[in-house]
C-alpha cells in the first residue's frame, strides 16, 4: 500500500447517506455518525450538494458503526436494506450516463441485459472511484470481485461483510429484470483473508 487514501467521489458518499437516511432517519443516521466517531468529519444533515469525498476508512467506519448500533445481525439486514435503498439514488445519478434508462437498453433480452449492465456498472466504480470491481462470467453465474473495498477497508472478521454491496446488487437486478429476483450471495472477502469480495449472482432468477 502506498499510504495514498482511496475514495469514493463525494456524488457517491451522498447516494449512501441518502439510502441510510431512506432506511433509519435523520435520527438513526446522526445515530451511526455518533458511534463511528465522523460526527463533523461528514456534512450532514446533507447540504444540497455535498463537496467532500468519502474515504475508504469512512465508509469502512459507517459499516462498523451499523454494526454497533444494530447488533450484528440487525447490522446486516439494514446494510442490506441500505444497498437496496441506494440503488434508485445511484440510478438518479448515473442512469443516463451509463446508457442503462434508454430504451434501445431496456428492450434487450435479460442475458444481455445482465451482461452488459454488469460491465456498465463495473465501468462506473472503476472509472469514478477508487475501487476497483473485475466481472467474471462462470457458467450460470456472474462473479463481481471487488478488488479494492470500501465496506471491509481494514476490517478483520470471520464473517463476509459487505452487505451493502449485495443490496445493491440484488436491488439493480430487480430493477434491470422488471421484477424479478435473484440468489445474490458474498461467497470471499478480503476481511476473511480472501484476494477480493466476490459477489456471486445467479443468472437465472429465482
Ligand atoms: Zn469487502
Amino acid at each position: 500500500m502506498s499510504g495514498k487514501s482511496l475514495f469514493y467521489p463525494p456524488k457517491m458518499g451522498r447516494i449512501m447517506l441518502l439510502g441510510m437516511e431512506e432506511i433509519m432517519g435523520e435520527k438513526g443516521v446522526n445515530a451511526v455518525l455518533g458511534l463511528s466517531s465522523l460526527e463533523g468529519s461528514i456534512q450532514y444533515p446533507l447540504p444540497a450538494k455535498l463537496n467532500t469525498p468519502f474515504s475508504f476508512e469512512t465508509i469502512s467506519h459507517l459499516q462498523n458503526a451499523l454494526e454497533l448500533a444494530y447488533g450484528p445481525h440487525g447490522g446486516r439486514g439494514t446494510a442490506l436494506r441500505i444497498g437496496r435503498a441506494c440503488f434508485k439514488y445511484g440510478l438518479k445519478e448515473y442512469g443516463s450516463m451509463l446508457g442503462l434508462t434508454e430504451m434501445t437498453f431496456r428492450l434487450l433480452p435479460l442475458p444481455m441485459k445482465l451482461h452488459l449492465g454488469a460491465k456498465a456498472f463495473a465501468d462506473l466504480f472503476n472509472k469514478h472511484t477508487d475501487q476497483k470491481v473485475r466481472i467474471e462470467e462462470a457458467g450460470d453465474k456472474i462473479l463481481w470481485h471487488i478488488e479494492r473495498c470500501p465496506l471491509c477497508w481494514e476490517r478483520k472478521s470471520k464473517e463476509s461483510m459487505c452487505h451493502l454491496a449485495v443490496g445493491l446488487l440484488q436491488e439493480s437486478l430487480y430493477w434491470l429484470s422488471g421484477g424479478k429476483m435473484f440468489n445474490v450471495e458474498e461467497t470471499a472477502c478480503i476481511s476473511r483473508g480472501d484476494a477480493a469480495c466476490t459477489i456471486s449472482i445467479d443468472r437465472t432468477p429465482l
